[in-house]
């Protein structure tokens, strides 16, 4: 059976890059940039002032007191037209453009106000005080954002602040999901005797979205084969990725592999060393469109997820070129002595509470793999390592975090 790293080597082999498409700003924030934005101005075009107040020689504050004559006063969105002579000031607002001669700015709070064409002012300022300079956020030439940069609010203000309206991105795939097995019934129908409801469609929707990729549900196919082959194929049509879930264990009734040599799946694997999720069937299917890597994850609602996170969503990641492509792992403290020793990797959902020590990891209880209320309730997956007794209280563990905008708090926090 292959270790989780050995499966990863293999499904990571082989990442196909995503076409690069241009996008509006307005629909540029979470996606990876195909191409760099570079500066085509300097940010700030000009030196500007800071502050509200007077531009000023600052040789003439070395007194520490003094009374120059105004010369005009300088609103932002207008060229400055006078030069600051010795002995002169120019009124001036915040974000306009420094007059020659000016060489810092008194801000108005240290002045009277100016009276007859004449302002006082109090305080000496060094030169370069209250000036932002030319070019210094950003300048001509400049990669202000590579290639592989995820974009954020900051970089879609960065791109909108050069002028430009659009910014070249990789597409991101279409990744097909389909459940299988009869006793499955999406919400909104009834349910027969024996039948259950389906979290796995949405719980993967979800997560495919939240890996920046487009969803699209083709529902529930019957444990019957000839039906569920039909069904991968038009669920594999326009798709980039195909996920099924159930169908890949040891029973009667579990006909994902069988489909999958029926269209021709180049199949790589089938089992993985790792609590939960231990089935996951992967292959390639060589289609017209090129080839498509096919996850049959397993059909409990904790293990396909628990899946998907590790082997599915860095592979869109990757093919979408972000060089970052994995959860973010934070090291944390047992918050109790965590039970048991596995041959298997175990992903053990976890809340975490912030300390003044870091993050403290609770297991959130029961880890069957069918368990959703640990999977609702959870803001990490712990990773224990197999062959190795888990961490007893207050011993170092490493977290993945799954819960996407971190870790929000009850409280400020400003006092820490
Ligand atoms: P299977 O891998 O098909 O043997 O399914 C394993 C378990 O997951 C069974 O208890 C199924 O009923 C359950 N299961 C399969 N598909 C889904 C689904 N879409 N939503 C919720 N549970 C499911
Ligand atoms: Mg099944």
């Amino acid at each position: 059976m292959l270790t989780v790293e050995q499966a990863q080597g293999r499904i990571f082999a082989r990442i196909p890059s995503m076409p690069e498409e241009e996008v509006g700003l307005d629909a540029a924030a979470g996606r990876v940039l195909a191409r760099p934005v570079v500066c085509n101005r300097d940010v700030p075009p000009w030196d500007n002032s800071s502050m509200d107040g007077y531009a000023v020689r600052a040789a003439d504050t070395a007194d520490g007191s003094y009374t120059l004559q105004v010369n005009e006063v300088i609103g932002a969105g207008v060229m400055p037209t006078a030069t600051v002579e010795p002995g002169t000031a120019s009124a001036i607002m915040t974000g306009a453009p420094m007059p020659e001669g000016a060489d810092a700015v008194v801000m108005v709070e240290h002045t009277d106000g100016q009276q007859s064409g004449l302002v006082t002012m109090h305080g000496q300022v060094p030169p370069g005080k209250y000036v932002r300079r030319r070019g210094s956020d950003m300048s001509v030439g400049q990669e202000v954002l590579g290639a592989g940069a995820v974009l954020n609010a900051g970089g879609v203000g960065l791109v909108s602040s050069l002028g430009q309206p659009k910014v070249w991105v990789r597409r991101r795939p279409v990744v097909s999901i389909l459940s299988t097995g009869d006793e499955v019934v999406l919400p909104g129908r009834p349910l027969g005797p024996g039948q259950i409801y389906s979290s796995n469609n949405v719980s993967l929707a979800t997560l495919v979205r939240q890996a920046g990729a487009v969803p699209r549900d083709c529902g529930n196919a019957p444990d019957d084969l000839p039906t569920l082959v039909e069904q991968m194929r038009d669920a594999l049509t326009g798709a980039d990725a195909l996920i099924t879930t159930g169908g890949v264990s040891m029973g009667a009734f579990d006909h994902v592999r069988e489909a999958h040599r029926i269209l021709g799946v180049e199949m790589d694997f089938w089992k993985v060393r790792m609590k939960p999720g231990k089935p996951l069937a992967f292959g390639w299917v060589h289609g017209a469109a090129g080839e498509l890597p096919v996850f049959g994850l397993p059909g409990n609602p904790v293990s396909c997820m628990v899946n998907f996170l590790q082997f599915v969503r860095p592979w869109l990641r990757m093919s979408m070129g972000d060089p970052r492509p994995f959860l973010p792992v934070v090291p944390a403290v047992a918050g109790h002595d965590f039970k048991g020793r596995s041959d298997r990797v175990r992903f053990e959902r976890v809340v975490l509470q912030a300390s003044e020590a870091g993050w403290i990891a609770h297991s959130t209880g029961s880890q069957g793999s069918g368990i959703l209320t640990g999977m609702a309730a959870a803001d990490a997956l712990a990773c224990l390592p197999l062959d190795r007794d888990p961490p007893r209280a207050g011993e170092g563990m490493r977290v993945q975090l799954i819960r996407p905008g971190g870790l929000a708090s009850s409280t400020p926090g400003y006092g820490w």
